[in-house]
């Protein structure tokens, strides 16, 4: 007696169950045996029930001859219905007129959802809950019929005609890199009201962080997953271990709402001063590993989107000297025209000017023409619009100096000179002083940021619209906030950036400060809904909360997603959502197809 479950999983995420795949059946749920060995003569395989035979990974018609010159052969095969009392399943091998039976005993492994349907590893997939972990609609119970109002939560089923009893054991676990790591496990009870029916289990639900996997009162019924893990029943028998599996997110290579996808997300983590320390950590590895470990957090929040950040330890994170005097900013917060005036000022040892600015110059115009001269002095000039500040007179403008290597270059007054002598349009020199934190917008300023926000943005962002920027600072001078967000919606040229503050890590897992400011780029919304609807504190989204616990601001709503997918991915341009973890065979053919066209040329240089 051999056991098998029948293979309803899908194993290379192809979109066929490997129980019907006719080619390039997966293997993890099949069993090899080898067949004639000690004959000379033609063996038949037969097969009673739902079984299959496969052999070289493509299923075979059955009856199957093998002839005498094959044997031994080696045969898989796959359960494709469960034993049932009415229903035998077993291998018939006849060989030199002698007919022996296999019986094999096939289990039907199932995942349940909400409301008892099987899930279908063809086209369905799992998902963390976007409820509070030990609210009601997780039910505690284990009665047979019982539904779940919280549609992603689930069950495990087994059909084991052989199982005696009312009760059997089970365990689901997750496990992430192809099944190689387990992430957390339950041991599950299953029951069943009476003989002959299947076993189930109670209601477990997905979460992403050890804050909900250790919630009260839910122990046992919480299974902590990442984006892309397999989660597998594993149920033991007399006969053996037989397996099923279902994945969290379907693979990136779908445009489904539930495809994984990734934000690409490059990390600025400044120095105090240039040349100290960076502002958080001791030194530069332990900044480095808080950043990883706040990366984490943001992923684990965000697996409610089927979406991540990437694997923390490949993230690109920078540490930098905070830039010196290296922008100048054209009528800051006012957009003011000019009146007439002439600029002069140095550039590294460069005077630069005297330049006559003619009246009525807006900002942008200034900025041209100083960009112009500063070219000509060997600079490199960049020039950006800003959005008007609120009752500014229009856009200002900016102008980043580099040297012609790239570096920051250092604008200073000349002694004894103003940089300009415009009685209305004014010329500051940005830069980023963080002896007294990094001024932060407020109202006024919020599309644009402060000058000493767009000197660190645009110095140190790296002008890439399909990644997000994050900087981290020491605090903010006002101390207003822990970490603030530049969006795409205020149409700046400051966008898809965060600024966190070392406030806004330490209160990591209260606040979830840096997933909540991701939120507001990826949903490129600037508001909170408690601005403007009903306060639900265990939103993500709230502005107010900080409890570090089950109930602290962390939900994202199904709604939410969805808004995410369409503002930064269709709706982007470039999209911030790129595909992640596509399906392994996918992959797996197009390297085999690689390398089948590398071996072709090989062939085709080297043959004689
Ligand atoms: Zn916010």
């Amino acid at each position: 007696m051999l056991t098998l479950a029948v293979d309803r999983d899908d194993d290379d995420e192809d979109g066929v169950l490997d129980g019907v795949q006719l080619t390039q059946v997966p293997s993890a749920d099949l069993l090899e045996i080898v067949v004639g060995s000690g004959t000379r003569g033609d063996v038949h395989l037969a097969t009673l029930g739902g079984l299959r035979l496969i052999r070289h990974g493509e299923a075979a018609a059955t009856p199957l001859i093998i002839p005498g010159d094959q044997l031994p052969a080696p045969i898989q095969l796959q359960a494709t219905r469960a034993s049932l009392g009415s229903h035998a399943v077993a291998l018939l091998v006849t060989q030199a007129g002698q007919t022996r039976r296999v019986d094999v005993q096939a289990i039907e492994v199932t995942l349940l959802d909400a409301r008892n349907r099987p899930l279908s590893a063809a086209n369905d997939t799992l998902s963390v809950s976007h409820f509070v972990t030990n609210d009601r609609t997780l039910p505690r119970g284990s009665d047979y019929e019982i539904t779940s109002p919280d549609p992603n939560n689930l069950r495990v089923q087994i059909l084991d005609a052989a199982a005696q009893g009312k009760r059997l054991t089970a365990r689901l676990q997750a496990v992430s890199d192809g099944g190689s790591s387990l992430r957390s496990e339950l041991e599950l009870t299953l029951a069943r009201p009476r003989a002959g029916m299947p076993f189930r289990s109670r209601f477990v639900r997905l979460v992403g962080d050890a804050v909900d996997r250790d919630a009260r009162g839910v122990a046992g019924q919480v299974l902590q997953v990442a984006l892309r893990d397999q989660v597998r029943v594993v149920y033991e028998t007399a006969l053996g271990e037989v397996r099923q599996v279902l994945r969290v997110g379907r693979p990136g290579d779908e445009s489904g709402s539930r495809a994984a996808r990734q934000a690409v997300l490059r990390t600025v983590v400044l120095r105090a001063y240039p040349g100290g320390p960076p502002v958080i950590g001791v030194d530069d590895m332990s900044a480095l590993r808080i950043v990883r470990e706040e990366l984490a957090l943001a992923n684990e929040i965000w697996l409610q989107c089927h979406l991540t950040f990437g694997p923390p330890h490949e993230s690109s994170v920078l540490i930098a000297d905070p830039p010196g005097s290296t922008l100048l900013a054209i009528s800051d917060g006012d957009g003011l025209p000019a009146r007439g005036g002439t600029l002069q000022f140095r550039a590294d040892a460069h005077t630069i000017g005297p330049l006559e600015i003619p009246p009525g110059a807006r900002p942008q115009d200034t900025a041209l023409r100083l960009a112009q001269v500063l070219r000509t002095a060997g600079f490199i000039a960049t020039v950006t619009i800003n959005p008007p500040a609120v009752f500014g007179a229009g856009p200002s403008a900016d102008v980043l100096v580099r040297r012609g290597n790239g570096s920051f270059a250092q604008i200073e007054a000349l002694a004894g000179v103003p940089i300009s002598t415009d009685k209305q349009q004014r010329i500051s020199i940005g830069s980023v002083d963080l002896g007294d934190g990094l001024d932060e917008f407020d109202n006024m300023t919020a599309t644009s940021g402060t000058l000493e926000e767009r000197t660190l943005i645009k110095a140190l962002g790296d002008d890439d619209p399909s990644t997000i920027e994050l900087f981290i600072v020491n605090r903010f001078a006002h101390g207003t906030r822990q970490g603030e967000a530049f969006i795409a919606a205020s149409s700046g040229p400051v966008l898809n950036s965060v600024v966190l503050d070392r406030n806004g890590l330490r209160q990591r897992q209260t606040a979830w400060t840096l997933a909540h400011e991701l939120g507001h780029v990826l949903l490129n919304q600037p508001l909170h809904p408690d601005n403007f609807g009903a306060d639900m504190p265990s939103l993500l989204m709230d502005s107010d909360n900080n409890r570090g616990t089950v109930h602290g601001p962390k939900r994202l709503l199904p709604g939410d997603c969805l808004h995410v997918r369409h503002e930064a991915g269709e709706r982007a341009y470039p999209p911030l959502l790129v595909p992640y973890d596509a399906r392994p065979s996918a992959a797996a053919e197009r390297f085999a197809a690689s390398r089948a066209t590398g071996g072709a040329v090989e062939n085709g240089k080297t043959a004689p």
